[in-house]
């Protein structure tokens, strides 16, 4: 990690700690060469595998453009998807993969997307589980249907 204010290419670790619920470390660092110390916080890292084979860091900006497509004309507030991307992250950080291909983050969107608005999530659904029919269509709005009385 290099020197934020000389850019020395080196820095000494001179105390670490771990945050309350495990997941970040917090650790202070000095630059050998200047002398000025600096903070570092540390995650786990969560990529995801797209399909092309290249693993990139996951982004709820990524999440939230995918379904935004989806959420076209649709009572659905930047607020509500900002609130979904971060579900979707700590669903996928709690299942405690550290990665996960492109369909498995479409799967974890397709819940709290159901809850948000249905026609958004037929929209979603019908893309990411490759919806291929009418057929396809009627089997999910049954089990929504079937699902909760609020659906229409
Ligand atoms: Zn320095």
């Amino acid at each position: 990690m290099h020197c934020p204010y000389c850019r020395h290419p080196d820095s000494r670790v001179v105390d670490s700690r771990t945050s309350d619920d495990g997941g970040t470390i917090r650790r202070r660092r000095q630059c050998p060469q200047c002398s000025r110390r600096f903070s570092t916080t540390e995650t786990a890292s969560l990529s995801v595998l797209k399909r092309s084979g290249v693993s990139e860091p996951f982004s709820r900006a990524k999440v939230i453009s995918g379904v935004r497509k989806a959420c076209q004309g649709r009572p659905v507030s930047d607020d509500q998807l900002a609130v979904l991307a971060q579900r979707v992250e700590e669903d996928i950080r709690g299942s405690g993969q550290a990665e996960i291909d492109a369909h498995g983050v479409g799967l974890a969107i397709l819940q709290p997307l159901q809850e948000l608005d249905l026609v958004a999530y037929l929209r979603f659904a019908s893309v990411y589980q490759g919806f291929e029919s009418l057929d396809d269509f009627e089997a999910a709005i049954r089990r929504l249907r079937d699902e909760g009385p609020a659906s229409s």
